[in-house]
């Protein structure tokens, strides 16, 4: 199943879902690949990667599928990521004129997908290139909604560029909206996520992910959070999130 994480605020936890589901999907013995598709490369730092190291990178995946599994990094047991560095970001020029240029990633990912029980694609904050290529790759979308005012709006213009990618990819289905970043504190957080519920009642996953600072520090010391503290209020979360989501997680 090829899932791309996507939203086009920054800072809504696209990556930290990645990073997250991603060890716990492996944790419980599925291989899994994430994609660090945001020349940004947050999710390859996150995963204490330099990105600014000399290593092949989705870029080189999508000039070349046939290099597509040197790309590959082993980052746990079951877990490959593949990096970006921010050459990526020369992606939109490059293939400014090829007719099938939404269609890259998912030529880049063609010859090792079927290694993998799970491919989860991490896009950058923004509705243009790298989405439509993950949306023509992908199966499934997940949306992180960040429990903040006027997180709302955002998804529509969310829907409306899945649905022009169902187009040419009629097996694109929205999986899940994901409550992000809950403050208890902020008495706005759960008015969001009331509101989201009652308009997408089947989309918006019970399990909520809160405001942690766990969740934060881990990338920075290089681990998912289950890594950081097994037992903080983050870990827990993300540990519901997949079993909510996959039916399994152990
Ligand atoms: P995005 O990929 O949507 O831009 P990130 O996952 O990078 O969002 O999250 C933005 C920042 O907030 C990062 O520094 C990340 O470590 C941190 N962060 C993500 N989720 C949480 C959370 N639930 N609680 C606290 N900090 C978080
Ligand atoms: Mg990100």
């Amino acid at each position: 199943m090829i899932i791309a994480v996507v939203s086009q605020k920054g800072g809504v936890g696209k990556t930290s879902l990645v990073q997250n589901v991603g060890a716990e999907l492996a944790a419980s013995g599925h291989p899994t690949l994430l994609v660090d598709y945001d020349p940004q490369s947050n999710l390859t730092t996150g995963w204490g990667l330099d990105p600014d190291a000399d290593r092949p990178t989705i870029y080189t995946a999508m000039l070349d599928p046939e290099q597509a599994s040197g790309c590959i990094v082993s980052v746990r047991p079951q877990l490959d990521l593949i990096p970006s560095d921010l050459n990526l970001a020369g992606a939109e020029l490059q293939f400014a004129g090829d007719f099938d240029r939404n269609g890259k990633l998912k030529a880049a990912l063609k010859p090792i997908a079927e290694r993998y029980r799970y491919i989860l694609i991490d896009t950058p904050p923004s509705l243009g290139f790298f989405v439509s290529n993950a949306l023509v790759a992908a199966q499934q979308v997940i949306i992180p909604l960040q429990a903040q005012f006027y997180a709302l709006k955002a998804l529509g213009p969310v829907f409306d560029i899945i649905k022009r990618a169902q187009g040419v990819n009629e097996v694109l289905h929205v999986y899940a909206i994901v409550p992000t970043m809950y403050d208890a504190r902020n008495s706005l957080s759960d008015p969001v996520v009331q509101s989201a519920r009652t308009q997408y009642p089947k989309l918006v996953t019970k399990t909520i992910i809160p405001v942690h600072v766990r969740i934060a520090d881990a990338p920075i010391h290089g681990l998912p959070v289950r890594e950081h503290q097994l037992s903080s209020s983050g870990a827990v979360a993300y540990h519901e999130l997949t079993k909510e989501l996959f039916g399994h997680g152990q």
